[in-house]
């Protein structure tokens, strides 16, 4: 099992989650972040920290789409483990549908 972060995520992206991270396995994409599924350890910390509620135990149904993104791209993406600044428009994107097609970026965040 591994946690997985999902479209809600896209254009949002507050990184409030970067920091509990126990193992520091997150990655950030320009407007995403994404778990890497073989260093995560199902420790669920995170979970809780996202205040839009796009991280998930892969265990729920659905989310094999997210799974194979976060595996994808966090092999890609630069490791984030300090809180940034959100987007200025994240809270317009919240709760918005179809994400992923309108919205997602296969490009790496901007920190090194
Ligand atoms: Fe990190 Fe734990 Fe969240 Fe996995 S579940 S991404 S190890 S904080």
């Amino acid at each position: 099992m591994t946690y997985v972060i999902t479209e809600v995520c896209i254009k949002c992206k507050f990184m409030d989650c970067v920091e509990v991270c126990p193992v520091d396995c997150f990655y950030e994409g320009e407007n995403m972040l994404v778990i890497h599924p073989d260093e995560c350890i199902d420790c669920g910390v995170c979970e809780p920290e996202c205040p839009v509620e796009a991280i998930k135990a892969d265990n729920e149904s659905g989310l094999e789409k997210w799974l194979r993104v976060n595996a994808e791209y966090a092999k890609i993406w630069p490791n984030i483990t300090r809180h940034g600044e959100a987007p200025a428009d994240a809270k317009e994107f919240q709760g918005v549908e179809g994400k992923f097609e309108k919205y997602f970026s296969p490009r790496p965040g901007r920190r090194p």
